[in-house]
């Protein structure tokens, strides 16, 4: 018998539409009325929180963290209901964490509860599935949605209401949920894990855009800033304009970290121009491999919070 803990945190998964297909959050979990048709599963369900994923932030994050790894030690996987919306964030950021080595499976779903072709019952019983399965040990935090295994790492939401959203650009899935088996492709990488015990810091996200100047830059106030995401064009570039204020922070001790706005590929210091990624990495910004901007946010806080400073941090954030 596998024994799971079931985190419940919210989402479309646990929401009803209403008779004008409005989609509410339930009072009552509809996740906890679904009989677990598996053998060999026992299941304890627990409604940590009840958010819509947007409101879900890094010290929800971090208490996920804290009570699994206080109660790891009584069950054989856990699974992490979520809303979509930021559900590769959470994925990401208890991934970065010294989790205990059993499976930690989240899943969701596109279509709430009762609505026709309503994915949340079949993402469940796959996660239950992933999740008491010792293959999925070694693997790093894992995303299940719609038959597919996904590295917390790389997979990003693709869709705005598609039941195939999750994606693994560049790499592709780790694995498949098939009808009577789990098949892996691929290993975990092996990666750097905390053990915070707090989190806190502004650390934004500035875009990028043709014919940008310093607009966004202008209106931080650099007293109140721990660190800056910029979400660069292309291989790692800027406009001058942008590149010439980024100094200015980097001055007064704002560390910064830059990641491409492509959606395929990584950022590397290639072009020489003003503004260009050779340029920008001289300064001193990070260039942060194989992370979305929301992903690098959280990497940077994180480090942030464990204390990491100078070459420690470049390292980390480049590594
Ligand atoms: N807005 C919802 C949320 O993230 C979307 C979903 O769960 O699919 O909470």
């Amino acid at each position: 018998m596998k024994n799971i803990l079931v985190l419940h945190t919210g989402g479309t998964i646990s929401m009803q539409a209403d008779m004008e297909g409005k989609v509410t959050t339930n009072h009552e979990n509809p996740m906890n009325h679904v009989s677990v048709p598996l053998n060999g599963i026992h299941v304890t369900a627990l409604d940590i929180f009840n958010l819509p994923s947007p409101y879900m932030t890094p010290e929800h994050m971090l208490t996920l963290y804290q009570t699994i790894k206080e109660k790891a030690t009584q069950y054989d996987g856990v699974v992490i209901t979520h809303g979509t919306d930021t559900l590769e964030e959470t994925a990401y950021f208890l991934d970065t964490m010294e989790l205990p080595a059993i499976p930690v499976v989240l899943t969701g779903a596109m279509r709430s509860s009762n609505e026709l072709g309503s994915d949340g019952v079949y993402n469940y019983l796959n996660a239950l599935r992933v999740a008491s399965h010792d293959k999925a040990k070694d693997k790093g935090v894992l995303v299940v949605m719609n038959d597919e295994i996904h590295a917390a790492k790389y997979v990003t939401k693709t869709h705005t209401t598609n039941v195939g959203t999750f994606q693994t650009p560049t790499h592709g899935p780790l694995g498949l949920v098939m009808k009577h088996e789990i098949l892996y492709f691929k290993n975990a990488e092996p990666r750097v894990r905390f053990d915070l015990e707090q989190i806190s810091g502004l650390v934004p996200i500035i875009p990028t855009y043709a014919g940008m100047k310093t607009e966004l830059l202008d209106i931080l106030d650099s007293q109140n800033l721990d660190g800056l995401i910029i979400e660069a064009f292309g291989a790692g570039n800027l406009p001058k304009e942008v590149a010439d204020k980024l100094t200015d922070f980097l001055e007064a001790g704002i560390p910064i970290a830059l990641v491409s706005r492509c959606f395929n590929g990584i950022a590397e210091p290639v072009y020489a121009y003003d503004g260009g990624g050779v340029d920008l990495h001289q300064k001193g910004i990070f260039f942060v491999k194989e992370l979305n901007a929301p992903k690098a946010r959280l990497k940077l806080l994180i480090a942030l919070n464990a204390g990491l400073q100078g070459e420690q941090l470049r390292e980390y954030m480049e590594g």
